[in-house]
């Protein structure tokens, strides 16, 4: 299959190019050429199929043309080595924890999948000297970790992840800048968007480009967002299966997928916009979503877009929910692309909200209170959009998409209650801070780059 620039004025790419070179030519994101919805018979027996199957099938669609069945199985398989469960939060809210993997965010997915999709393109089989390849991204908090523990030891890759100095919580620094070996931690003088516009600089300078093999590892790449479209379908099997459990116990029916007629509304707390256009993905494949809510917190550019039909980019304000602390949200212009540039069409499906921080706060201990369930401040705004906006007949699911202890102090001074910190957490730090300091200015991080 191959690829298109949203920009228009880049030549097709194949899966092997779009994945090694990120952005395209003319800055634009790539985009799949077709995008194969899939036959009623899977979604009806979608409900009794595992994890692994549903995601495969879905994989399927997107790189099955281009990557041998074995190895497409073999990759989703090692990729989804965790659960992504539904949980009932409360009367028709329900949330999908994506925060079970080995850096506790929704973004180890993603970053899972890129890297070895990346390594198989990579392999020495195919390989004619074409040395190390570099990995740059730039991370307001997660991506860096994902990317980092995806890539860790990952042979003949090297990853240099970008962050805004002092702008990203210590729990979330320690995931990426204690790892050493194929890692590179840079600690940027400047805010996220100027860590992105860095990254983005030198995809498309000659100079380092001649020098150096580069790829972004950003939501960006299309290796990394596709991918996050498997768990959308996992989510929609998960409480089909709950909601028709709990109804035909009600009604003393048998199993009937047809009966469930509410209609499922899904709730993605955004920043850049790559997670929620995985579920547009979702959706245009066939996955039985009404609608979507996005998230954001008081960096709302995209909610701004869809009362007033124009998109103001702005630089980012810093927030609770940092990870979603975006000014112009990269993913925006897939979005466009994939409507038609059609504000209407976007407002058919997808609707906004956005959240203060003193919001965020408060519904973090109305939903502890109420309902015992421990939020981070991302899916903070994810549960408060789908409470506000669900509609009669309608059921939802928001996703926690971090666990409340990758932002500790904050969560337990909100709450005055203590967060458990996962084993898997607290080995990250007792690690050894290493990074290279940077300005902003990108002749410096040039010269840095020429210089390895
Ligand atoms: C990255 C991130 C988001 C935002 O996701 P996008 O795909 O950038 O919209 C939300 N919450 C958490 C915890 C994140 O790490």
């Amino acid at each position: 299959m191959n690829y298109y620039s949203t920009n228009g004025q880049a030549p097709l790419a194949t899966l092997e190019k779009a994945v090694t070179k990120g952005l395209a030519e003319d800055r634009g994101l790539y985009m799949p050429e077709r995008i194969k919805p899939l036959p009623k018979d899977f979604f009806d027996e979608m409900p009794n199929l595992s994890f692994h199957e549903i995601a495969y099938r879905v994989a399927d669609c997107f790189f099955g043309e281009d990557v041998p069945a074995d190895d497409l199985r073999r990759i989703v398989t090692e990729t989804l080595s965790f659960d992504c469960p539904l949980v009932k939060v409360e009367e028709g809210i329900y949330c999908l924890e994506l925060f079970h993997g080995p850096t506790l965010a929704f973004k180890d997915v993603g970053a899972r999948f890129m890297a070895r999709l990346l390594q198989y393109f990579s392999s020495p089989s195919e390989e004619t000297g074409r040395g190390v390849v570099n990995v740059l991204v730039a991370t307001s908090g997660d991506t860096g970790s994902a990317v980092a523990n995806g890539f860790l030891g990952v042979e003949g890759i090297h990853v240099y992840v970008l962050y805004p100095k002092g702008k990203v919580s210590p729990i979330q620094e320690c995931q990426f800048t204690t790892l050493g070996q194929n890692i590179t931690a840079v600690e940027v003088d400047g805010t996220f968007d100027d860590c992105q516009r860095l990254v983005k600089s030198a995809f498309v300078d000659e100079e380092i480009n001649v020098h150096m093999r580069l790829t972004s590892a950003n939501s960006i790449n299309v290796a990394r967002f596709l991918p996050q479209s498997f768990y959308y379908f996992w989510a929609v099997a998960q409480m089909l299966n709950e909601e028709l459990r709990v109804k035909n116990e009600e009604l003393k029916l048998p199993y009937q997928p047809e009966s469930l007629n509410r209609q499922i509304v899904c709730c993605v707390p955004s920043g850049n916009f790559g997670n929620i256009c995985s579920a547009l993905f979702g959706k245009r494949m066939g996955l039985p979503i009404s609608r979507f809510i996005a998230a954001n917190n008081r960096n709302s550019v995209f909610y701004e877009y869809l009362q007033s039909g124009e998109y103001r980019p702005r630089p980012s304000v810093a927030t609770l929910a940092n990870a979603m602390d975006v000014g112009d949200p990269s993913n925006f212009a897939r979005i466009y692309d994939l409507y038609g540039h059609s504000h209407e069409a976007i407002c058919s499906d997808i609707s906004g909200a956005t959240y203060t921080d003193e919001q965020i706060a408060d519904t973090i201990r109305q939903c502890l209170r109420d309902t015992g369930y421990q939020l981070d401040p991302h899916g903070a705004c994810g549960y408060r959009a789908l409470k506000e906006g669900l509609r009669p007949g309608e059921v939802g699911f928001f996703l926690e998409t971090a666990h409340p202890a990758k932002f500790k102090d904050t969560v337990e001074r909100i709450t005055g209650q203590p967060v458990e910190i996962p084993a898997r957490l607290a080995a990250f730090m007792r690690g050894q801070k290493q990074s290279t300091p940077m300005s902003k200015d990108f002749a410096d991080f040039k010269a840095y780059l020429l210089s390895m």
